[in-house]
């Protein structure tokens, strides 16, 4: 294809916190921009690269550029006392020790894994808790290989970024994999495994070969698509194009194609101009043309993508690429919440006026969406019942599979920004699901599926004691 042959390679080279003063483009800032972009990165992962400084941030809108907003750490991220705190470490060139001792201190009092991610979902294979995996619905494994913990540049409202595992690679790669596969054998009720991070596509093909091929063994002819859930196409598209094995990776897709298998590459676009690019576009077709799927997910991000004309602009874009509208996340609290959080009330007027203005084929999208500890709950809309302002929700996906795609009514509330911040409308006591939850949580036991028959699994929705 000619659009593809246009594109040159280009080096990755990547820009960390020790590199800032080597960032040409933000020398051209005021100093204080500089001073605080040192600053939060003490306390915040900061990764870019040079594709993102010069092809997706315009730099003449910074600081309110969405992308610079994106991927560059904003005083806002942090509470003013602490901010204050580090700018004055830094301007005082203070011993690294003193700054990363301020900054410990800083990030223990952030929440940096949410939604009972870490105690409930870990599963076990006989009584070995099996890290690196999470089963928390029923047909989907989430799987966290160790060698893709880390991204080609970091979102600054993302900081689960466990560090760099320095093993050997492939070896590392076959032990966890077999895990999986030995996982896998025995949940037949699994049909979708995710790989995600950190970025999977983070490493090199070779590894990531390791980790596919075993999946496609015909033990497991249960399985019927893997996902990566992956940045590249939007922060490094050059990994489908031009990097050393961007060949051998579309290979890779193609033959677990030829295995029976789906592959779906779950992309996170945060803002219609990741789409624009030579590059990006040449990216994304390579990766249709190995037959793969492209579905798109993002977060509503507050001074990044709040807004219904960022949403329609990027829907439409991706269904001209052939790409799949998949999920409109709400951002969760991992640390840095206030900055960048949305109230659920304007989340739900931002989707419906964006969604209001994309044709059928881009209503394939799900949201605003929140993964929240009892399962993904999508807010439905606004309504009014009897005279009483009501948020409709619905279970996309719920611990227990039962919960699935029964609507129930949350009293409106335009500050909340969370599940945890909603109280049930009508005078009832607790939201359907509570009690079962609560169960859950006191057993420790996450895979209600395996334990109840089919029967079992019915809930009353209203009026339940306790
Ligand atoms: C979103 C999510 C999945 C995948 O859900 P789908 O509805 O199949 O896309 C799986 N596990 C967890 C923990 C999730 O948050």
């Amino acid at each position: 294809m000619t659009a593809e042959a246009k594109i040159t390679g280009r080096k990755y080279k990547a820009y960390t916190r020790k590199d800032i003063d080597r960032i040409p483009e933000l020398q051209a800032l005021p100093p204080n921009e500089m001073l605080s972009v040192k600053a939060v990165s003490a306390v915040l992962p900061f990764r870019v690269n040079r594709y993102v400084i010069e092809e997706l941030i315009r730099w003449e809108d910074v600081p309110d550029d969405p992308i610079y907003q994106l991927t560059f750490p904003q005083r806002g991220m942090l509470d003013r006392k602490d901010l204050s705190r580090m700018m004055e470490l830094v301007w005082s060139n203070s011993p690294a020790k003193e700054l990363n001792a301020a900054a410990r201190q800083i990030q223990t009092g952030l929440n940096p894994h949410p939604a009972g991610q870490m105690e409930f979902n870990v599963p076990r294979l006989g009584q070995e808790p099996l890290q690196g995996m999470q089963h928390k619905y029923r047909e989907t494994v989430l799987f966290f290989p160790s060698q893709g913990q880390t991204c080609h540049a970091y979102c600054t409202y993302c900081f689960r970024w466990p560090q760099f595992v320095g093993m050997d690679e492939l070896k590392f790669a076959s032990r966890e994999t077999e895990k999986l596969v030995d996982y896998l054998k025995q949940h037949r009720e699994v049909t979708s495994v995710l790989f995600t991070g950190g970025d999977p596509l983070i490493m090199k093909t070779a590894v990531l070969r390791r980790y596919l091929e075993p999946l496609l063994s015909p033990e497991l002819d249960h399985l019927v698509s893997i996902r990566l859930g992956t940045k590249a196409t939007a922060y490094w598209p050059y990994r489908f194009l031009t990097d050393p094995d961007a060949d051998d990776l579309l290979r890779l897709f193609e033959e677990v194609q030829q295995a029976g298998k789906h592959l779906a590459v779950m992309s996170h676009y945060s803002h219609p101009r990741e789409l624009r690019t030579p590059a990006a576009h040449a990216a994304a077709r390579r990766i249709l043309a190995s037959g793969a799927a492209i579905r798109c997910q993002a977060p509503l991000i507050r001074h990044v993508n709040d807004d219904p004309d960022v949403w329609a602009d990027m829907w439409r874009s991706q269904v001209q690429l052939g790409a799949v509208p998949y999920y409109m996340f709400v951002e969760r609290d991992t640390g840095p919440k206030n900055y960048f959080e949305v109230p659920l009330a304007d989340a739900a007027e931002i989707f419906r006026t964006a969604y209001k203005r994309v044709s059928g084929l881009a209503r394939t999208v799900r949201g605003p969406s929140m993964s929240a500890t009892p399962g993904k709950v999508v807010v439905d809309g606004v309504s009014e019942i009897y005279g009483q302002r009501v948020f409709v929700l619905r279970f996309l996906q719920g611990r227990d599979p039962d919960w699935v795609g029964r609507p129930f009514f949350a009293q409106y509330d335009p500050e909340a920004t969370w599940l945890d911040d909603l109280r049930p409308a009508f005078g009832q006591k607790q939201f359907f699901f509570e009690r079962v939850l609560r169960q859950i949580k006191r057993n420790g036991d996450t895979q209600t599926w395996r334990k109840r028959a089919p029967s079992q699994q019915r809930l009353k929705i209203f009026g339940d004691a306790d």
